[in-house]
């Protein structure tokens, strides 16, 4: 089975869609990758989707990702208690005041229990504290070691759990609490593919989580602080891929500045050679609406015309009422953008020249090859996944088949720009190379009989890194290598 798009969809999982039964819609809709949100799934939910997962990959022969997303040192109001209509929030007209404490009480419209240490550490008078993405404002007026005063600026209500973000404090926080590391650990072990890493500030905090995963799983920065902003280049240089969480980015710094980020840092990841994945808010309105607004069309096809390897999907296809739809949407808007006559010069304004490396230079050449000849494909013999991914950064408009023996390997490319990844035994020697690359594209669907493919491997096969050859094949009658 193949896709008839170059950007990758990722799928998050949840109450909508978390049967094997929805999983395989979601995956036969365009879900190229699932996401597993540890904020709200169990260790034994994670086991149950994993292995739900596994099963339609084997069905369908396609390697599907898995991502675990790690919940991250995410700030919350504790419970306030309910009242007369057993609603347990209270009502704020700008100006008024209330203390937050660390007492195990429930709150009320005096006080409401924050039960975080960090906090009371880092805070300072002047300070905002944003509830629930920003939807209210409060200023600190004063702050002692227990206490915490503060005015609201906004109207609105406070209820209980509620996020909050403290966008003016240093927090003394690193990017994983307790809960992470037993839900690392668990999801390694369980072998998901990507580790997703919230409320990344500094390199130390993807440096930590990769010695935890030692290997097992590619890292996945998620970039939502304004410190990930401000170290971006050496945060993408210690991931494996990235994340433009816009969600908790557009509470941390002011919303208008969130499009200008969000093409930096695709930009950057691009330069890099990193997946780059872009979240939130998407298609928003289908969670509750079977069509999306103008507005999201729009912000997805801009995520295609910039080169994104990945479009997320969060509430719409976890908790919304139209998850098969939401993809289908998605998958619609990519097609149509990648077929567009615009797309390739777009997606050109973002790259960048080839690093002097073998592979690069190969990676650069087989896309000139591909384009001048108009050939059907690109065949790139990879293990680690490198010649893949730097075959894909090139963004060639040919399809990108990658052939690997590491079913991991083919997991974890299954979230970057382009790639068609295949499982399969390396080759006995190069007649065998090149005749497997034909029958395979052939099989897949990308070249009929009389089409040529070009190939790109490294000989000695199995040496990471050490791409250094390329070659046309000419697919024969029934697939197999043409003379
Ligand atoms: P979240 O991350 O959904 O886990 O918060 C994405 C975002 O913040 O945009
Ligand atoms: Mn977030």
């Amino acid at each position: 089975m193949r896709r008839n798009r170059k950007v990758k969809i990722l799928a998050t999982l949840g109450p909508s869609s978390d049967s094997p039964e929805m999983i395989e819609r979601l995956f036969k809709a365009g879900a190229d990758v699932f996401r597993i949100n540890m904020s709200h799934a169990s260790h034994e939910k994670m086991k149950e989707l994993h292995s739900a997962i596994r099963k339609v990959e084997a069905e369908n022969g396609r390697p599907i990702g898995i991502l675990v997303d790690l919940q991250g040192p995410k700030l919350r109001l504790g419970t306030i208690k309910k009242d007369a209509n057993k609603e347990d929030k209270i009502t704020l007209s700008i100006d008024d005041e209330i203390i937050f404490d660390m007492k195990d009480e429930e709150g009320n419209d005096k006080r409401i229990p924050l039960p975080h240490p960090e906090i009371f550490k880092g805070v300072e008078e002047g300070h905002r504290l944003l509830i629930d993405d920003g939807k209210m404002t409060l200023i600190v007026t004063k702050n002692t070691p227990e206490e915490i005063t503060a005015i609201a600026k906004t109207n609105g209500t406070l209820s209980s759990r509620k996020g909050v973000s403290l966008p003016d404090s240093l927090l003394p926080m690193g990017a994983m609490t307790e809960k992470d590391f037993a839900d690392l650990d668990y999801a390694v072990n369980q072998g998901v593919d990507w580790i997703a890493l919230s409320f990344v500030q500094r390199v130390e905090d993807v440096a930590q989580a990769r010695k935890l995963a030692r290997g097992r799983a590619s890292i996945l920065a998620k970039l939502e602080k304004p410190s990930a902003i401000k170290w971006l280049d050496d945060i993408i240089e210690v991931s494996d891929g990235v994340m433009v969480a816009r969600g908790d980015l557009g509470v941390e710094m002011p919303v208008e500045q969130v499009p200008g980020i969000q093409k930096r840092i695709t930009m950057a990841a691009r330069k890099a050679g990193k997946p780059v994945v872009i979240a939130t808010q998407m298609l928003e309105s289908m969670i509750t609406t079977p069509v999306p607004t103008r507005a999201e069309v729009s912000d997805v096809a801009s995520a295609v015309y910039d080169g994104a390897d990945a479009v997320m999907l969060s509430a719409e296809s976890a908790a919304g009422d139209y998850p098969i739809e939401a993809i289908e949407t998605m998958d619609r808007i990519a097609q149509e953008v990648e077929q567009d006559e615009l797309y390739s010069e777009a997606i050109n304004n973002y790259l960048t020249p080839p690093e002097p490396t073998g592979s690069d230079a190969i990676a650069a050449a087989a896309k000139t090859v591909s384009e001048t000849v108009n050939l059907s494909a690109i065949v790139c013999y990879t293990s680690s996944g490198s010649t893949g991914v730097r075959v894909a950064r090139e963004r060639p408009m040919q399809p990108i088949l990658a052939f690997t023996p590491i079913v991991a390997t083919a997991r974890r490319l299954a979230l970057t720009w382009g790639l068609h990844c295949v499982l399969t035994s390396d080759p006995e020697n190069l007649d065998d190379m090149v005749d497997k690359a034909c029958r395979i594209a052939f099989r897949e669907g990308f070249a009929r009989p009389g089409q040529r493919v070009i190939i790109t491997a490294g000989i000695p096969l199995g040496t990471p890194g050490a791409t250094n050859m390329l070659r046309i094949a000419f697919v024969g009658d029934n697939g197999t290598m043409g003379s």
